[in-house]
This record gives structure tokens, C-alpha cells and sequence, in this order.
């Protein structure tokens, strides 16, 4: 005999039903198969939502309906399948037992309450239609029946709602039925029949357990759970998509999963086989060739974890207070009294101080757990023995659960340390006594990120880093670019880059599994989203992306607005935009203090010297104890080409025109030339070092006078020009005849900003520095008289893009 349990989604249409019905049917010429079936999906939230509504005096109406039609919708298909389907018996059955939901919804709505009794017989009717179908369904194919009705052969002691099978009675009640061997044999999922004979449930998701007991009392040589899934994998394969599946189990595993929240399987549906020997299947009905899980007595396979879960909708409960320490059987008192309310405790935890116990109770229980136990300790509340009891709510347990933990070293570090990498508190800790499983008790909200990151760090070698690019401008477009090429070497390396969002100032595209970069710029021309920061930056929270990248390629004040909260939403910022670090530097403090608090990375290396490591090599200069006593650069590429060519014997306006013409310059050169690119460069050296100045502090020379050619358009601007071109040679020259050249440079000495044009001797470093290169001469403690000199292209949106691709994947060195 084969024991075969289908679930909900299995039986939803025609067509997933008469699949479901041929795997029994196949189970059954190789061997007798006894059917275990669950209502169709959708059917029992409707049941349960209809006696709430009636005893609330709601409508009904839609409700009612639309669980109807799913039958009739079944039963329709089936008999379009095989006309020998009963069809019109089945839908008398079908309505009269809707007929007696609708009395029962009646008195409901007159009364205004329901009983757990009668909602126990309205929640089960999903189970018995789908019984009712099968049967029509195999007599429609000549094949004999024997129904097992679950209300009088499974006994079980409980609530009305959620009971717990006596095997042994049942056992003894189901052998008396002597099912002859050509029987096709089905019972309904989901209920059994309490000592006088009434009806009760098993609990939401019951029908597994269902289908345990029924193999453990026909002695079946195997359980299979027919669902939706190819088995049980090592997390939830909707939440994490590269979950694995796992061929097999070991009863305490498949418990332990099942009992912290993996959904796959009921957890009271080992205990019946464990005490019999008899394996569970997990198996597919939509594919039903996949081998499935195998779930048995023995320690399996070489993964020392097996599974992360997450169980949801939990508070946690603290009672502690000076008295405890030493009150002989606190614990004992805490939860006797809370079992003989019904309530049963999740996890546990104490502190070894003997201060505190925690534990956490389903969330809707938790009023009633907080009056049991004010009752239980009145006079320790009132003595002050005990403080208030303490009470977190919408809170999660995360586990991690294996056979092999108990040997292995180092899981619950890699565990907690991805929570803590994701930014995720934990409110507490627990592991099993069997060391089977380790819990972290967690905020609701973040449990799925939790889970991501737990499965992350302790299956996969790969780390993912998700890209939400606004600007795709020049910069951008070259970041694109690296991306696509970069992504097979990167891959060998084990990271993997995907861009989930990209942004233009209008429109934007969102994918949380990642963007096809293929055509993006027709896909971001034709996209229909408009461009919205909020929605974008509540995505990742939406979606639980758990290592999330904000680039900004614009260089837009707005956008540098939003780093502030795009770190505390959880993104790492990178950002080539000096906008932001050269504002108000309450806010330049504000972007750092959200970095820390949330432990995401604030990266700017292309904001100085675009692909230069300027930043980093500063940063860590600083961090080992150096300090920074002057600092002389070469900051701009088109100043760095247009002094260059002064000293070669162009004059400004010449050397202007040039630099303008070969793109090196802004599209007004009065940009570059005004030497405010610089200052702001400068600024954020400046602030890098300690120095708590604004942009204004910042004393610029500009290459123009002041007020020089204002109002002009760049044209006029550019034929105004020559008039300074005499000035400026004489300057040249008279450097010249002293064996220098001219620089446009930004200097930082005694906590002050200049940008200046100043004359360099031969054995000043930025002395042969032109062409475009930027060149960065760091005098410091440990660097002098020869200062730290960094030299290279420092502009150009090959070079920034790649400065931005070295920022991104220094996210993942956390
Ligand atoms: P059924 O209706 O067949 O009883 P359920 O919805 O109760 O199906 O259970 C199957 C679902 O369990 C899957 O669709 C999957 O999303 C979820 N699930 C949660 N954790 C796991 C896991 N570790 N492995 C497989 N499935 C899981
Ligand atoms: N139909 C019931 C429920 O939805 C039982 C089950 O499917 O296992 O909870
Ligand atoms: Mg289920």
C-alpha cells in the first residue's frame, strides 16, 4: 500500500485534478494506493473567511460564490475530460453540501458568533468535495472505491480546531474496515472525529498529517506529500531562487525545518511515520519524473545544513527582575502556566544570569499569554520581584537546521555574521538542545532579508551585488558597458553584478532578479515607469534585495539629496557626483553617521581624480597614523591640457579653443576655467582630512578676472577671449625666463583651500604634469620631503566608469 497526499494547488483545475487523480491511479495498478486529498487551492481561506464575514454580519455573497464556481469549474472539466463522470450526481452532492454551509452561515449571521464546532464543520467541507470528485473519478473509470470517513475511523483529542490522531485507536478503527486489495482507497485531509464522535480539525495545513496517520494505520511502506515543489529545498524556492533541493532527509531534519516554518511539509507529519519506519516522499505533481525528497530514519548526505527557514507572526515575552535570581522553579511556573492555558511556546532562551527568560508565543495568543502570566505572578509584579513583563511583537525565528551542526565548527559564526553583514538585529538566540538547529529571533520585516543572506553565506560561494544606476550619460553607459564585459570574469571569480535598476531623468526600468542589459537603451526608451525615487528606493525593501547598490552617474544636486536615505533604506551609495560631499557639511556628516548606523558602504573614489585611487589611498594613509601636512595637485584634466599648452606657446585663447574643440573642456569652458571643479575637488580632500570647512572657505583664483565676460553666451565669451591672451603670454613668459612653468593648482596647507595659478620650478612634481594627466602630491608625516604622488589620466568616462566599478565591488569586503 502507498499512501499518497495531494495538496491544494494540486487539485486547483480540471487539469492539475486529473493529474493528481492518474498518479494515484498509476500508484495503484503497481500497488494499492490510498488517497489522501487536501480541498482545492484557494477553497479553505474562502470556508474560513465566509464564517468570520457571517458572524461579523458581513456580505457573504462574492465569497460564497466564487468557492462554488471552483468546483463547478473541476467537475465541468472532468466530465469534458470523460463523459462517464457523474457529472450531475457529483454537483448535487457539490450544492447540497453548500446548501448546508449556507444554513449554517445563516444561523451564524443571526447569532453574530461562530463556535469553533461549527467552524470546524464548515472549514473540513473543501476536503470532502474533493473526496466526492475523486471518487466520481475513478468509478467513471470502473474502479472500486472505498472511502475511509476520517470523522469516525481517525480518532483524535484536542480543540475543535486543532486535535492530535491517537494512532493506535485508529490503527485498530481503520483495521476493522478488511479494504478489499483491488480497493481504490480515499480519505479527506484535514479532519478527524473527536471521542464523541464530532468532528474536528486538524490544523491549517493539516492534510499532511492527515496522510501520515493514515499510512501509519494501513501500515503503508511509503508517505509520498504530492505539492507544487520538486522537494524540499534548502530554503523557501519562492523566496530564494537559487535554493537547492535536497534528495534526502532525516526524520528529525524534516521535523525541525517543519516545525521553524518550511511550509513544504505540516510538522506533526513525521511523528506517525518515525514510530512506524515508514519513509516520506515529497514529490511534485506538475513533474512528476523529478526524483522528489526522500525523508527516513537515516543520516543523510554530505550538507552539514540542511535548511534555513523563517517562522513569522511571533512575539517575544521577557520576564525577569531582581527576584529571579535563585526563585527556585521560575521556569517550571512561566510555563506550566501558559500550557494549561493552551499555549504552546516556541523557543526558548535564558540568560545564564538567571535574570531573564525568554520565549516567544505566536502573535495572536500573546494578549492572552500577557494575562496568564500577570495572573500566574501578581504578587512578584506587585513586590516589584519581577518587572513588567516585557512584550516585542511582529517578530520572526530564523534557523538553521542540520544533522551535521552538532560536528561541524564555525555555522553559527557564518550565520550571525551574514545577519550582522545585512544589518540585521537580532533580538535573540537559541539553539536546539539536540544542536540540531540555531535560531535568531529577528524582526518580521527583515526576516526574509535574514534568510537570503543566511542561505547566501552558508550555500553559496557567490556573492551578488544588485546595481540601481541612475544616469546613464556618458559615465553611465561606459559602467553599463564594463558590466556586460566584465560579467564572464567576474563570474569565475564568484561574484555576480546585476543592474536592477537603471534611471534616466524620466523614465526607469526595475527588475529585482536583474535587468537583460542587451538593449536597454531602446528598453529605457520604451519603458512606461515614470522616474520616481521613492518607488525606487522602496523596492529593495519591497523585494528583499539583500546587497543593493545606489550609483548615481548624474551629476544632479537632487539625486545627491537622496543618498541620506538611500543608506538608511539599506543601499550602499557609490557616487562619481561631487555634489554631495561639497554640500553643507551637516549633511556631509549625516551621510557617514547613516553609513555607519546601517552598516553600508558611502564610496566616492572617482570624485576625486575620476579613476585615480585617491580616496582609498588617503583613507588608508590616515588610518595607519599618518597625517597630511600639505597637499598640491593637478586637479582637472582640461586645465591640466590647456596649461600644457600655454607652456608649449599657445596662447589662452588658442590653447582654449583647443582644449574645447577636442571635447577635453565643459560645454562652456567658463566652467572649467572659473576653477569652482577644483574647489569643490579640493573641498572634499579637504573634509577627508579632518578640515570642517565649506565650499565658500575655499579662496579661488579663477584663470578669468572676476566678472569677465558675465551674462555672455559662450560664443561671445570665447571671441571676448584674446583681450587676456597678452596678459596671460607675459605671465608664461616671465616663469619662463625663471626656468618654471605655470600650473593650475589646488593647494591645502595649515587647515586652508587656494586654487591658484602658480609657477613650479623643475623639481616640483606637477612640473612635467600636462596633456590632460592629473597629478596629486601628498605631503605627509611619512611622505617627505618626496611627497606621495599619484599621476594619471583623471577625467574621461572610460577611466570614472572603471573608478565606479572598483567602488562597487569593494561593497562586498565587508
Ligand atoms: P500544498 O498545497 O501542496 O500543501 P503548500 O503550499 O502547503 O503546498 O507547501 C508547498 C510550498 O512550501 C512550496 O510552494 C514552497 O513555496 C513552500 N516551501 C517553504 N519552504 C520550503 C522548502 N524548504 N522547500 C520546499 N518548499 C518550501
Ligand atoms: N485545506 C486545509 C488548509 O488549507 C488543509 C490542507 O490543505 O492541508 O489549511
Ligand atoms: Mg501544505
Amino acid at each position: 500500500m502507498r499512501v499518497l497526499k495531494f495538496g491544494g494547488t494540486s487539485l486547483a483545475n480540471p487539469e492539475r485534478f486529473s493529474q493528481a487523480a492518474q498518479i494515484i491511479e498509476k500508484a495503484h495498478l503497481a500497488d494499492q494506493a490510498g488517497a489522501v486529498l487536501s480541498a482545492p487551492a484557494k477553497i479553505t481561506n474562502y470556508l474560513v473567511a465566509l464564517s468570520e464575514k457571517a458572524s461579523l454580519r458581513q456580505p457573504i455573497d462574492t465569497d460564497f460564490k466564487a468557492a462554488l464556481d471552483i468546483f463547478y469549474n473541476i467537475i465541468d472539466g472532468l466530465y469534458a475530460e470523460n463523459n462517464n463522470f457523474d457529472l450531475q450526481g457529483t454537483k448535487s452532492f457539490i450544492d447540497g453540501e453548500f446548501n448546508q454551509i449556507k444554513e449554517l452561515l445563516v444561523d451564524i449571521h443571526q447569532l453574530g458568533y461562530v463556535s469553533d464546532e461549527v467552524k470546524a464543520t464548515i472549514d473540513s467541507r473543501g476536503e470532502k468535495l474533493s473526496i466526492a470528485m475523486m471518487k466520481a473519478w475513478f468509478e467513471a473509470r470502473g474502479y472500486e472505491v472505498t472511502l475511509i470517513n476520517p470523522v469516525e475511523k481517525l480518532l483524535a483529542h484536542g480543540h475543535y480546531l486543532e486535535s492530535s490522531v491517537d494512532i493506535e485507536e485508529s490503527t485498530k478503527r481503520i483495521g476493522s474496515l478488511a479494504i478489499p486489495k483491488k480497493n481504490v482507497v480515499l480519505m479527506a485531509g484535514f479532519t478527524a472525529g473527536n471521542d464523541k464522535g464530532e468532528l474536528v480539525l486538524l490544523g491549517r495545513n493539516g492534510s499532511d498529517y492527515s496522510a501520515a496517520c493514515l499510512a501509519a494505520c494501513l501500515g503503508a511502506n511509503v508517505c509520498e506529500i504530492w505539492t507544487d515543489v520538486d522537494g524540499v529545498y534548502t530554503c523557501d524556492p519562492r523566496l530564494v531562487p537559487d535554493a537547492r533541493l535536497l534528495p534526502n532527509l532525516s526524520y528529525r531534519e524534516a521535523m525541525e525545518l517543519s516545525y521553524f516554518g518550511a511550509k513544504v511539509i505540516h510538522p506533526r507529519t513525521i511523528g506517525p511515520l518515525v514510530q512506524t519506519n515508514i519513509p516520506c516522499l515529497i514529490k511534485n505533481t506538475g513533474n512528476p519524473d523529478a526524483l522528489g525528497t526522500v525523508i527516513n530514519s537515516l543520516q543523510s548526505s554530505n550538507l552539514q545544513v540542511k535548511g534555513i527557514t523563517n517562522l513569522d507572526n511571533l512575539a517575544m515575552f521577557n520576564v525577569s527582575g531582581p527576584g529571579m535570581q535563585g526563585m527556585v522553579g521560575m521556569a517550571a511556573r512561566i510555563f506550566e502556566a501558559l500550557s494549561k492555558a493552551g499555549i504552546s511556546v516556541i523557543l526558548i532562551t535564558q540568560s545564564s544570569s538567571e535574570y531573564s527568560i525568554s520565549f516567544c508565543v505566536p502573535i495572536k495568543v500573546a494578549e492572552k499569554a500577557k494575562a496568564v502570566l500577570e495572573a500566574e505572578f501578581s504578587e512578584e509584579l506587585q513586590s516589584q520581584a519581577l518587572e513588567p513583563i516585557d512584550v516585542i511583537r511582529d517578530l520572526s525565528i530564523v534557523s538553521v537546521v542540520g544533522d551535521g551542526m552538532a560536528q561541524a565548527k564555525g555555522i553559527a559564526a557564518r550565520f550571525f555574521s551574514a545577519l550582522s553583514k545585512a544589518n540585521i538585529n537580532i533580538v535573540a538566540i537559541a539553539q536546539g538542545s539536540s544542536e540540531r538547529s540555531i535560531s535568531a529571533v529577528v524582526s518580521q520585516n527583515q526576516a526574509i532579508e535574514a534568510v537570503k543572506a543566511t542561505h547566501q553565506a552558508l550555500f553559496n560561494n557567490k556573492k551578488i551585488v544588485d546595481i540601481f544606476l541612475v544616469g546613464v550619460g556618458g559615465v553611465g553607459n561606459a559602467l553599463i558597458e564594463q558590466i556586460q564585459t566584465q560579467k564572464r570574469y567576474l563570474e569565475n571569480k564568484d561574484i555576480e553584478i546585476r543592474v536592477c535598476a537603471l534611471a534616466n531623468s524620466h523614465k526607469m526600468l526595475l527588475n529585482e532578479n536583474g535587468l537583460s542589459l542587451d538593449n536597454w537603451q531602446s528598453d529605457l526608451e520604451n519603458a512606461t515607469q515614470p522616474s520616481d525615487f521613492d518607488v525606487l528606493l522602496s523596492f529593495i525593501k519591497l523585494h528583499h534585495v539583500v546587497n543593493p547598490v545606489f550609483v548615481d552617474c548624474t551629476s544632479s544636486e537632487r539625486v545627491s539629496g537622496l543618498y541620506a536615505r538611500a543608506l538608511s533604506e539599506g543601499f550602499h551609495v557609490v557616487t562619481p557626483n561631487k555634489k554631495a560631499n561639497t554640500r553643507e557639511i551637516a549633511y556631509y556628516n549625516l551621510l557617514r553617521e547613516n553609513a555607519r548606523q546601517n552598516q553600508r558602504k558611502f564610496l566616492y573614489d572617482t570624485n576625486v581624480g575620476a579613476g585615480l585611487p585617491v580616496i582609498e589611498n588617503l583613507q588608508n594613509l590616515l588610518a595607519a597614523g599618518d597625517e597630511l601636512v600639505r597637499f598640491n595637485g593637478i586637479l582637472s584634466g582640461s586645465l591640466s591640457f590647456i596649461f600644457g599648452k600655454l607652456e608649449e606657446g599657445l596662447n589662452l585663447s588658442e590653447a582654449t579653443k583647443f582644449a574645447r574643440e577636442k571635447g577635453f573642456t565643459e560645454p562652456d569652458p567658463r566652467d572649467d576655467l572659473s576653477g569652482q571643479d577644483i574647489a569643490r575637488k579640493l573641498l572634499i580632500l579637504a573634509r577627508e582630512i579632518g578640515l570642517p570647512l565649506e565650499l565658500s572657505d575655499i579662496d579661488v583664483e579663477g584663470v578669468l578676472p572676476k566678472g569677465f565676460s558675465e551674462g555672455k553666451s559662450v560664443e561671445e565669451f570665447m571671441s571676448m577671449l584674446p583681450t587676456l591672451d597678452s596678459e596671460f603670454s607675459e605671465r608664461v613668459n616671465k616663469a619662463k625666463s625663471e626656468g618654471k612653468v605655470l600650473r593650475y593648482v589646488g593647494q591645502i596647507e595649515e587647515g586652508k583651500c587656494k586654487v591658484a595659478v602658480v609657477a613650479v620650478d623643475s623639481d616640483d612634481p606637477l612640473f612635467k604634469v600636462k596633456n590632460g594627466e592629473n597629478a596629486l602630491a601628498f605631503y605627509t608625516r611619512y611622505y617627505q620631503p618626496i611627497p606621495l604622488l599619484l599621476r594619471g589620466y583623471g577625467a574621461g568616462n572610460e577611466v570614472t566608469a572603471a573608478g565606479i566599478f572598483a567602488d562597487i565591488l569593494r561593497t562586498l569586503n565587508n
